[in-house]
């Protein structure tokens, strides 16, 4: 018998199967998805594999498996699933794979793991690229020390112990790069479940307003029969739609079956995960989120593969958890750009939720109160069934929503960021001891900096994109690459001092606030006061229980929280969402100012919306006021017609990179020549434009080419890409992407 194995390894050469003969007493255990040991090439240790295929003879020479151990996260149908991802998505088998096994499953020792006792965890205290440099030029040869860095720079968050085991190395070699200065050790606290010890008071599910019981009852009808319908549960924010999965759940619990939700990962909060667990105890229910260490992710899909859990929550990839028996999955705020991943594999999860639901005979819902284009465009085709709540479930109303021209507030010698009126109802506000969100579109205390006289803007050496000023360090920074420099003070092209700080930030604002009103509490929130662990959560529960006054945030303040005693929400400039260069800058707009308006009024007091803008003539901005889902839907989709943009045509785009400019034109070109014949010859029906930089040219030192191609992405066009990326090999320091309608255009 002969195994078609494949090697848990990213090299490119390697994205193959290899045959390996199966020793007589493995044949009867052995089956597709098995973890095994081989011997490969010259290699000293053995290599990690997975059992992909089974057959009985091989045309090559073949090696023998030298052990196996089994693997509960694969089988037949995930090998099946990871195929079709690698094939659809364009990355390695092994890529692919990567995201059905929990991290670390490199040695046999990882199943005997002990628990862990201490606290310390380890970091790498130098830059990646320094690091791969020295390994490149064998300044660090220990083959042990290397296979410790290498997985810290693909993991995060492990202790020492489980370091040990997961790199098979020992607490001796660690403490060396320590002492050689790669790594840090850090002691801290042991994130705990926070809900381990909490006593959760259980919920009984409530009852269903009627237009709630319509919708749950054709969900209840799809589970209980066994259909693979796909829904879309459309309703304003708090409109019930969470009471809706809870009971859904149930549904399928009380089939004997398994759920898996996935939310964005910045909804992911506490509060969420309570309402969850006060309703289904918390022994049943897995939660996978990003800040969970190895170890614990390791726990939890073990926990989950032995069929102990009956309910998956977590973020994007979660959808990859190793439940079985699948009664019902659940995507909520499906419109979240978060659900597909600009990683590789660059996978669309609501497309593999698909999939398996279809695999598990279930149904598929999809929650939102702003659905993605193409979701509404399908309910339309009747690929998709509308499910709609138009109401509050509390019966709390809408807030009232004002625009205000800023163009306005210029003109009248107003040069705050806050117009007059914004300004009005924040002290009426403070006055009432009311909360109030102030939603800003940006981070950071200015945008750019830019000299007046010649118009220089400093941009990142690495990047080629414009550097920002952090008034904190006092430096200007790279979000792309983190480098940073001294603030200029003198133009480097024209030696002019008049340079000028352009832009508004939050530091900026939470200053002018303060300034306007000194009496007031504020909070801030944004990516420089979030990047500790768990601050997001800290920040929204001190707003809520400190009762601060205003907070004051970026994207982070818009998702999921509930606010009782907020009442106002101002819109800085709603235009930045606007003048992105992305065919969903309108719709991003819609999504994003509607989310913030939700955050007002969600209770019994009535809330208020302001919304400055440049545009107050701009449809998305003024369709946001009415908060009208479909009107804007209903202008929208001819744009989209006429420009063939999703859901009418898919965008694909091939990108190039390389640090070498020449090698990544001539790449692009070959590749664009290719594609154009086989097109031509062929009479394939796709638009194809030539390969451009991309908009953002320069990465880390890595120059960025494209080409777009706009068409009906099927089986002939995925094989027409696979073809043409087999049939002109590229140099190992090109690296060559594709991605289908990517959700970051730059
Ligand atoms: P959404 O998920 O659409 O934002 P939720 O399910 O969170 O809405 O509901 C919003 C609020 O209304 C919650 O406080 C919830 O407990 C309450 N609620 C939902 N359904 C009902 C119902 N049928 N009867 C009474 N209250 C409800
Ligand atoms: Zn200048
Ligand atoms: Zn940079």
């Amino acid at each position: 018998m002969i195994a078609e194995i494949i090697l848990n390894s990213n090299a490119k050469d390697l994205d193959r199967t290899f045959d390996y003969k199966v020793p007589k007493d493995m044949e009867k255990q052995i089956k597709i998805g098995n973890r095994v040991f081989v011997p490969f090439g010259r290699r000293k240790v053995l290599e990690e594999g997975f059992v992909v295929g089974l057959k009985e003879t091989s045309t090559f020479e073949t090696k023998e498996i030298a052990s196996m151990s089994d693997n509960p996260f694969l089988n037949g149908k995930r090998i099946k699933l990871a195929k079709w991802i690698s094939k659809r998505y364009f990355c390695n088998l092994s890529d692919s794979m990567k995201l059905m096994l929990p991290p670390g499953t490199k040695t046999n020792k990882v199943e005997n793991r002990i628990k862990e006792k201490t606290n310390n965890f380890v970091y790498l205290k130098k830059e990646e690229d320094e690091i791969e440099w020295e390994i490149e030029n064998e300044k660090i040869k220990s083959e042990k020390q290397i296979r410790i860095l290498r997985f810290l720079m693909e993991n995060d968050a492990i202790t020492t112990g489980d370091l040990e085991i997961f790199t098979d190395t020992s607490r001796a070699i660690i403490k060396t790069l320590e002492k050689n200065g790669y790594i840090e050790i850090v002691e801290k606290q042991v994130e705990r479940n926070p809900f381990l010890y909490k006593e959760v008071e259980k919920t009984e599910k409530l009852k269903l307003n009627d237009e709630q019981e319509k919708a749950y009852e054709k969900i209840e009808q799809a589970i209980e029969k066994q259909k693979n319908s796909q829904f879309l549960l459309f309703g304003v924010t708090g409109s019930g739609k969470t009471e809706i999965y809870m009971q859904a759940i149930e549904k399928a619990i009380s089939k004997g079956k398994t759920s898996i939700m996935l939310v964005p990962e910045i909804s992911l909060t506490p509060q969420m995960v309570e309402r969850f667990m006060s309703r289904f105890g918390k022994e049943k229910i897995a939660v996978l989120h990003s800040k969970l260490s190895i170890g614990e992710r390791y726990d939890a899909w073990q926990k989950i593969a032995s069929g102990k859990i009956n309910i998956v929550i977590g973020a994007r990839s979660a959808i990859f958890a190793p439940i079985q028996n699948i009664g019902v999955i659940i995507i909520d705020e499906e419109h979240d750009s978060s659900y597909q991943s600009e990683m590789t594999p660059k996978y669309h999860a609501k497309e593999v939720a698909q999939i398996l639901a279809k695999e598990n005979l279930c149904p598929l819902i999809l929650g939102s109160a702003t659905p993605e284009i193409g979701t509404f465009y399908k309910t339309n085709k009747g690929e998709i069934e509308l499910l709609e709540l138009k109401k509050r479930a509390n019966n709390s109303s809408l807030p009232a929503v004002e625009i205000i021209d800023l163009r306005e507030e210029l003109q009248n010698g107003n040069r705050s960021m806050l117009s007059v009126k914004l300004q009005e109802a924040i002290k009426e506000n403070l006055e009432k001891k009311q909360q109030t969100i102030l939603f800003l579109n940006r981070r950071g205390y200015s945008t750019f900096v830019m000299c007046r006289d010649c118009g220089y803007t400093v941009k990142c050496k690495n990047c080629n994109i414009t550097m920002t000023y952090h008034l904190k360090q006092d430096k200007l920074k790279c979000h792309y690459c983190g480098y940073e420099e001294k603030k200029v003070t003198v133009c480097p092209a024209c030696k002019s001092t008049n340079i000028r700080y352009f832009g508004t930030g939050t530091q900026k604002l939470e200053q002018e606030v303060q300034k306007l009103f000194p009496n007031a509490t504020t909070i801030r929130m944004d990516v420089d006061t979030v990047s500790k662990k768990n601050s997001h959560e800290e920040i929204l529960n001190r707003f809520k229980e400190e009762n601060i006054d205003i907070l004051i945030g970026t994207q982070m303040v818009v998702k999921g929280h509930h606010f009782p005693k907020v009442t106002l929400v101002g819109v800085i400039a709603a235009d930045s969402s606007l003048n992105i260069e992305d065919f969903r800058a309108n719709e991003r707009t819609f999504q994003i100012l509607t989310q913030v308006a939700g955050r007002a009024g969600r209770e019994k007091l009535q809330g208020k919306v302001l919304i400055q803008t440049y545009n107050p003539d701009s449809l998305a901005i003024e369709q946001a006021k009415q908060q009208d889902y479909k009107e804007f839907y209903e202008s929208e989709i001819p744009i989209r017609k006429q420009l063939k943009y999703p859901p009418f045509c898919d965008i694909i785009v091939i990108g190039f990179s390389s640090e070498k400019e020449q090698e990544v034109i001539k790449q692009a070109k070959k590749v664009y020549e290719y594609l154009k014949n086989r097109i031509i010859t062929e009479k394939i029906g796709i638009l194809l434009y030539s390969p451009v930089p991309a908009p953002i040219d320069k990465i880390k030192n890595k120059y960025r080419w494209r080409m777009i191609i706009k068409c009906i992405y099927n089986e002939q066009i995925n094989t027409l890409l696979h073809q043409a990326i087999e049939q002109n090999e590229c140099k190992k320091s090109i690296s060559q992407t594709i991605e289908i309608n990517p959700s970051n255009m730059m």
